[in-house]
């Protein structure tokens, strides 16, 4: 299904073959899942019209027989270009595509010295596009990544109080994604206590959390090569009354856009429909970043959900739905869901508790 999906892409970019070096794209095509360690030299595939082939050094023989059947092991004994214009002739194709947002330029131009006899046409997000729309198997597996960092949230919203740093408290959090399940956090967790969480993408210090503030915590699992992302913000005791009003808005602009995105809608327009709420309170300079991203191999990826997305939400796309205010000194709130886009509107998958006050 998913060769099919890339091979009638190939035939409306006018192309014989593509080469695939991104892992996510490779795994989601074969299902060799390379390594952690090496997993952008791992492998390159060569898919044309009726051909699939895989090239790989000896490390991962063994492991492409296991997870890759339908494709054709190339053996690469010396370098991938040695072995290039070969794999490009035994397929017959003569306008290869590669992805000129993942080749480095010091690859493409190797390959170019070797490519006698074909073109190398760069191409952008062709798998990424097909990527977006996930199938049951996908959604299932999103959906354990999803449950994993639900429980994690309510397991540190019982464990966060006042006086411990915002470390230890990440560090309980990665401790409980991976000894629950997850193959490994799906990025580096972010708990931005008080006024670092007015950076949106702040890391983990070593402040001391007070009583009253609010803390900002974003994690992800990885399941099956399945990431979630899910934000929360909490407050350990009572939330003070700035902290309930900036709270408030965000909650109603994340549920009217809940409420509202329907199927068919650009990046763009969903976005919109939170960024009005948060405007109208007088908060638009306050939220900078999008209202969302795809989410799935990748922690980011198709479709976008942000001011100048054209990507449109089709029935089967999972992306987050995650507004924010930020005022510089004091701190943030944020709010981020999972949802997947269905016929008739958006069904949220996260089930975290939204109840800013932890205790
Ligand atoms: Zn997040
Ligand atoms: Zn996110």
């Amino acid at each position: 299904m998913r060769l099919t999906k890339l091979r009638e892409a190939l035939t409306t970019e006018g192309l014989d073959a593509i080469l695939i070096t991104q892992p996510g794209n490779r795994r989601y095509l074969s299902g060799f899942t390379g390594t952690d360690l090496d997993r952008d030299s791992a492998g390159v595939l060569l898919i044309s019209q009726d051909q699939a082939v895989l090239a790989a050094d000896s490390r991962y023989y063994e492991q492409i027989e296991k997870q890759a059947p339908d494709f054709r092991l190339a053996k690469i004994t010396d370098e991938f270009k040695m072995l290039l214009p070969e794999l490009v002739h035994q397929v017959g194709a003569k306008r290869v595509g590669f992805e000129s947002t993942h080749l480095t330029v010091d690859q493409h131009q190797e390959w170019q010295e070797v490519a006698e006899g074909f073109e190398l046409v760069p191409t952008k997000e062709l798998v990424e596009g097909i990527r977006a729309i996930k199938d049951e198997d996908e959604l299932s597996k999103i959906r354990k990544a999803i449950a994993l960092a639900d429980e994690a949230l309510a397991h540190i919203a019982g464990f966060i109080e006042p006086g411990m740093t915002e470390k230890e408290v990440a560090w309980e959090l990665e401790v409980f994604v991976r000894t629950h399940g997850a193959e490994k956090v799906a990025f580096d967790l972010i708990v931005a206590s008080g006024p670092n969480g007015a950076m949106p993408h702040a890391t983990v210090s070593e402040r001391v959390i007070r009583a009253g503030e609010p803390i900002v915590i974003d994690l992800g699992a990885m399941v099956d090569g399945y990431n979630s992302d899910l934000t929360r913000t909490i407050c350990s005791g009572r939330p003070d009354d700035r902290l309930k009003e900036i709270y408030d808005i965000v909650l109603e602009a994340q549920c009217t856009a809940e409420q509202s995105i329907r199927p068919g809608m650009t990046g763009k327009q969903a976005d919109g429909i939170a960024r009005q709420v948060i405007e109208e309170a007088g908060y638009g300079e306050n939220f900078g970043h999008g209202l969302g991203h795809g989410v799935g191999l990748a922690v980011h990826e198709k479709p976008g959900v942000g001011r100048l997305s054209e990507d449109v939400l089709e029935p089967g796309t999972v992306f987050t739905v995650e507004p924010g205010i930020y005022l510089p000194g004091w701190g943030g709130v944020r709010i981020e869901d999972i949802v997947v886009m269905r016929e008739d509107g958006v069904e949220v998958l996260t089930q975290a508790s939204k109840d800013v006050s932890s205790q």
